[in-house]
């Protein structure tokens, strides 16, 4: 299914901003695993990770373009376990965590402690403080979940991180290009970047909100030291000596090109023209969902661009599987189905689906 004219609602993905499409064709052959070969690619990658940094409150970023989010939450914890040494071994996250978190505690052999979250989806904090023990190694706060949209209180989390002496990582992959603009959009945000002392790292991908391409994710940390605790020596590239920093070798560098250009390009004025837009019409969208009987709002109103809702009467199983005979594409979880407002979700899609729901219903 295309997302240009297509009937994809369910999707944290959209199609690459016309220019990233072109940029990342120029450089196909670019591999940034190999930086020797590629310096220039290299400055245009720290100035891609400068720039995202300072949409999140650092100065002075460091970090890498990588493939997405999982592979940031998966360099999070291993940053995390190579600082502690190894003794220790438990991950204090929110129940609403995405899977990367599980396949990272498979691959390195960490135990996930659970919390449940609050009637807004938001981490119990009382229960993470209750959770911190000998044995934890790190902390993870979400700004904007998979499932809806909703963000951890960051500021608790960062405290206890900092009365604890612990890691706290910020899965902002999906939220991360939202935020910073809602906020300048004139929506209400609550910090949850390294404005706050205890952050140590954050995931953010282009390739969701950012409008790049696939692959495009961000890893970024406070500082040099962190980003550089994973290093791995390597002699034998072609470019000379160098000091990997990512789960894969061969790196796109056709990627890191075409997320500068949108950087470039786009700015915050760019970002936050885009967030206003999905805003709206996610607000739209909410309206006309309000109006048909025995349809909910999970979280009403949504607090991104993000919309849960579940039918009286039908599981999401029963709602997901109806609407994808009529061709729609969402997004199914145990009680309620996903709409994700991306920029390739406009205002009359949204009312072809509500017609279509409606419908369906009668
Ligand atoms: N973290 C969050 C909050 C996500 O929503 C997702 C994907 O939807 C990921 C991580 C994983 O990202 P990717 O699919 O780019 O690896």
């Amino acid at each position: 299914m295309p997302f240009t004219n297509g009937r994809i609602l369910g999707s944290m993905c959209s199609a690459p901003h016309p220019l990233a499409a072109e940029v990342y064709l120029k450089y196909l052959e670019k591999n940034i695993g190999d930086p020797g070969l590629v310096p220039g690619l290299l400055e245009v990658e720290q100035e891609a990770i400068d720039l995202i940094g300072q949409f999140l409150g650092l100065d002075e970023a460091a970090g890498r373009i990588v493939t997405g989010g999982t592979e940031a939450n998966l360099l999070a914890l291993w940053t995390a376990r190579r600082l502690e040494g190894g003794s220790k071994d438990e991950v204090i996250l929110p129940a609403t965590s995405h899977f990367s978190f599980d396949k990272a505690a498979s691959l390195m052999g960490l135990k996930l402690v659970k919390i449940p979250v609050d009637a807004q989806y938001r981490v119990r904090t009382d229960l993470v403080a209750q959770a911190i023990g000998p044995r934890t190694l790190a902390l993870v706060g979400i700004a904007g979940t998979t499932g809806l949209g909703a963000t951890d209180d960051i500021t608790a989390l960062s405290d206890l991180a900092l009365r604890h002496n612990l890691y706290l990582h910020v899965d902002a992959s999906f939220g991360g290009f939202v935020l910073p603009f809602l906020r300048d959009a004139g929506y209400p945000t609550a910090p949850f970047d390294f404005s706050l002392p205890g952050v140590s790292s954050l995931a953010i991908d282009p390739h969701k909100m950012g409008r790049g391409p696939i692959p495009s994710g961000c890893i970024l940390f406070r500082n040099k030291d962190l980003a550089s605790s994973v290093n791995i020596p390597v002699k034998y590239l072609s470019g000379g000596k160098t000091k990997i920093n990512t789960l894969v070798g061969t790196r796109s560098g056709a990627t890191a090109a075409a997320v500068w250009a949108l950087l470039k390009h786009l700015g915050r004025d760019g970002y936050t023209a885009i967030v206003k837009q999905a805003m709206a019409t996610t607000r739209t969208l909410e309206a006309e969902l309000r109006k048909i009987p025995g349809v909910s709002l999970m979280l009403d109103p949504a607090p991104m661009n993000v919309v849960g809702l579940a039918v009286r009467g039908l599981t999401a199983e029963e709602l997901a599987r109806l609407l994808r005979q009529r061709g729609w594409a969402l997004s199914q979880w145990n009680d309620y189905l996903r709409i994700v407002v991306m920029p390739h979700v406009t205002d009359q899609l949204c009312r072809d689906f509500v017609a279509d729901l409606k419908n369906l219903l009668a």
